[in-house]
């Protein structure tokens, strides 16, 4: 007897509309019904029936590092060095900041051309301070990570998987290689925490970010996560030193003294609503093993390219993510002209991928709540929409504020 693969059950923990195949958790993830008596409860009883006491009563307070804490275990961060925060934007500033102070006679940051744009804002915006850097970038200065780095460069700024195209770096060799050349590696790992296997501690990352809205299923707008190693925490410093940051906040003192531990991370109240939506995400994966996960992340990737394979050939897809199963993460795009249309008819046969500009269709695959038989069905109505030319139907083209 075949015996039972350990995520035969996880589909049950999500709430999926009926009939849809979601294959946008890569952007938002579906709601885990363990948020909606989490919610409830946080909402009725915390808020409106207890008040100012759920501070230490719920537990409140120790919520960013408790959480963190718990998604560790799903990065492979010991306890003590993630908080769960703010925004990935507010988050790599602080990173940013943080590796910048602990080398501030380096003036370089290198980072990626064709990283999510608000990887390159937040760097323009903090590498303005701090005296002058020189951003160089991958895909625009040279496309050899090697030719970027010397005795010069700060720090590195890299997205685990590329938001476009899902190809997938090896955390292990880049952090090596930048760590040899005496940078600080931090990583962004929107795209992969959940679904890909992360060993931050046993990687010797610096530092790490992230949102816990894609496949970590925390709710629109989740709190996000930064992870800074052991050995920097009694050193490093980050720029915005608000009150929860500070070693004492109780106390009220006049003068910023940070905390000692990565608590130093934090800067205002924390949104508490929206943080016990990360802790239903996070819920879900308890006693899963991120292995299988990716395993079976692999074989739904690797089915949806081999089932469109004769779509490229007959309409001109053309594949962006790589065919080696090593060298992506679990999301397959396509550049078409007529992609934006065609995301827009296969939503309305409730099959939802997004399109990003110019061209591009993308398709995630979290394998927690899609099978085998989501991506036949997939496939059938992307064949479908191709075969029926939907971009000549005007109701297809109109574009809404969100993509
Ligand atoms: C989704 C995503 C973000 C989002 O940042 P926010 O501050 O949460 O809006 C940032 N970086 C990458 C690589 C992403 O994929």
């Amino acid at each position: 007897m075949q015996s039972k693969s350990p995520l035969s059950d996880t589909k049950s923990l999500f709430h999926i509309p009926a009939d849809m195949i979601y294959l946008d958790g890569n952007s938002l993830g579906p709601a885990p019904k363990a948020a909606f008596d989490l919610l409830n409860r946080t909402i009725h009883t915390e808020w409106a029936e207890d008040l100012i006491t759920s501070w230490n009563k719920a537990g409140w307070f120790a919520l960013p590092t408790q959480l963190g804490d718990q998604l560790g275990k799903i990065v492979g961060a010991a306890p003590g060095q993630m908080v769960v925060t703010d925004t990935t934007s507010i988050n790599i500033y602080k990173a940013l900041h943080a590796a910048m102070g602990l080398q501030p006679e380096k003036k370089t940051i290198v980072s990626e051309l064709d990283s999510f744009p608000t990887d390159l804002y937040i760097l323009q915006g903090a590498s303005g301070y701090q005296g002058k850097y020189e951003i160089r970038l991958l895909g625009r200065d040279s496309d050899c990570l090697d030719d970027l780095l010397d005795e010069t460069v700060a720090c590195v700024l890299l997205s685990h998987v590329n938001y476009r195209s899902g190809t997938l770096f090896n955390m292990a060799e880049i952090t090596q290689q930048v760590q040899a050349a005496g940078a600080l590696m931090i990583w962004d790992l929107c795209h992969t925490a959940g679904v890909v296997p992360i060993d931050l501690d046993g990687d010797h990352v610096d530092f790490a970010v992230g949102c816990s809205y894609k496949y970590l299923n925390g709710g629109p707008g989740g709190p996000a996560y930064l992870y800074a190693a052991q050995r920097h925490l009694a050193d490093v410093r980050q720029p915005l030193s608000g009150w929860w940051g500070h070693a004492r906040p109780f106390a009220f003192e006049p003068d910023y003294t940070p905390h000692s531990g990565i608590e130093k991370f934090l800067c205002g109240t924390q949104p508490i609503i929206s943080l016990r939506g990360v802790e239903a995400g996070l819920s879900v994966f308890n006693g899963l093993d991120i292995k299988d996960i990716r395993e079976k992340s692999v074989q739904l990737t690797s089915l949806f390219i081999e089932k469109t394979r004769p779509l490229c050939t007959e309409y001109g897809l053309v594949l962006q993510t790589p065919e080696n199963e090593a060298e992506r993460g679990s999301q397959v795009s396509f550049l078409f002209e007529q992609g934006y249309a065609v995301i827009q008819a296969m939503i309305a046969e409730k099959v939802i991928g997004d399109f990003r500009e110019p061209g591009l269709m993308r398709f995630g695959f979290a394998p927690l709540y899609l099978d085998e038989a989501d991506i036949l069905k997939s496939v059938e109505v992307l064949a479908e929409c191709l075969k029926n030319k939907v971009w000549e139907q005007a109701s297809f083209q109109q574009k809404s504020r969100v993509t």
